[in-house]
């Protein structure tokens, strides 16, 4: 176990800042994670799992442990006719998984290409793209329970997933190290190609019989041309969730402004696009310094360099504020803040 002292995390997330950890380990195993857990190095409240670092903004350095989620490996468990049961090592990059998945014929996550970040850390907001999200492949996880010091079992219904939601952001917030994800996979995959942007996309591809490849190509293709590479410009995708809002609200707001971007979610609700209220605002394409927001999508706050965490979260404060002021809806944060 090698623990490193006052260690950057500046490569270690997507936008890029520049703060420190106390203290910076990383866990292959299961076994190792317990062996630094009950090292002494952790006072509670004082530990931070981190994977890929993709949907987190660092604002102050971290007075603690920081752990790298290591823990590698895909497993099939089981099979039947129609479903393959993949058991993945929670550390594994969430795209190498999809290509994985896209290689071997195994269906449901090519909706999901080019996310950024781990497998681990995908149930923890139920990630989603393109009308997919991983409860929708979702068979169960394993997490350790870090007062318990034992690994617990989580079904579908355990992980209770919402809209960018699960109990892991909620009731069990910072108790539990996800170690791996199991994923329901079809053998014979049912397309969903019904999101405009991947028919489109489809067609100038010349696409003519569908295909998990022909998707997950689709996506990729459509990822790159409208959101930020986090290599070249810090990021961390979406950084707004889009609100939902009662349908009687909706409806009045329409009247005001028609061209409004809203869809039906649930029946009393419509989730509207968060990315259209504040390009209305005037934020799209906003730089001040080196924070942003992104000229191709509104909805994506960005570091051009050496933003301090401070400017981009002061900037995302004035577009939740502008956004209530002119359409009287409250805005909520994605992004973790640290
Ligand atoms: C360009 C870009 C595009 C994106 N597009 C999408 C998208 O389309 N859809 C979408 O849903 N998200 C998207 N995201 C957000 C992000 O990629 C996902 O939320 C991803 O799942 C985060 O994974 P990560 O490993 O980087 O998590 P991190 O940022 O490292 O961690 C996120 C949170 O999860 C916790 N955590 C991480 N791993 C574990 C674990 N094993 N056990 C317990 N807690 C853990 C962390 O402590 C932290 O609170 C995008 C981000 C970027 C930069």
């Amino acid at each position: 176990m090698q623990i490193r002292e006052n260690f950057s995390l500046k490569l270690y997330n997507t936008f890029g800042i520049d703060v420190k950890a106390k203290y910076f380990s990383t866990f292959h195993s299961v076994e190792n994670l317990e062996e630094i857990l009950n090292s002494r190095l952790l006072t509670p409240g004082s530990l931070l799992i981190l994977g890929g670092g993709s949907n987190l903004l660092f604002t102050k350095n971290v007075d603690g442990l920081v752990l790298k989620n290591e823990i590698k490996g895909i497993e099939i468990i089981d099979q039947d006719n129609d479903f393959i049961y993949v058991k993945v090592g929670s550390g594994m990059n969430w795209h190498e998984f999809v290509l994985h998945c896209i290689e071997n014929g195994f269906a449901g996550v090519e909706n999901l290409s080019l996310i950024p970040g781990n497998v681990g850390a995908s149930p923890m907001q139920n990630i989603g793209a393109y009308g997919v999200e991983i409860k929708d492949v979702f068979h169960q996880l394993e997490a350790y329970h870090i007062n318990e010091k034992i690994l617990k079992t989580f079904s579908l219904n355990d992980c209770e997933f919402g809209y960018r939601e699960s109990v892991f952001k909620r009731k069990y917030k910072n108790q539990f190290v996800i170690t791996s994800v199991s994923f329901r996979l079809r053998k014979k995959a049912v397309f969903n190609a019904s999101y405009g942007a991947i028919q489109q996309e489809l067609e100038k591809m010349g696409v003519k019989e569908l295909s998990i490849q022909a998707i997950s190509q689709a996506v990729i293709n459509i990822r790159s041309s409208k959101l930020p590479d986090w290599k070249k410009i810090g990021n961390a995708g979406s950084f707004f969730k889009n609100p939902q809002i009662p349908q009687y609200k909706f409806h009045e707001l329409k009247r005001i402004y028609p061209g409004i971007v809203g869809f039906p979610f649930g029946s009393e609700h419509t989730k509207l696009a968060a990315g259209w209220l504040i390009e209305q605002c005037g934020w799209k394409g906003y730089r001040n310094g080196d924070a942003g927001c992104y000229k191709k999508q509104a909805l994506v706050l960005v570091n051009y360099g050496n933003a301090t965490a401070k400017e981009i979260f002061d900037l995302s404060d004035e577009i939740m504020q502008s956004v209530k002021n002119k359409f009287g809806v409250i805005l909520e944060r994605e992004v973790n803040i640290v």
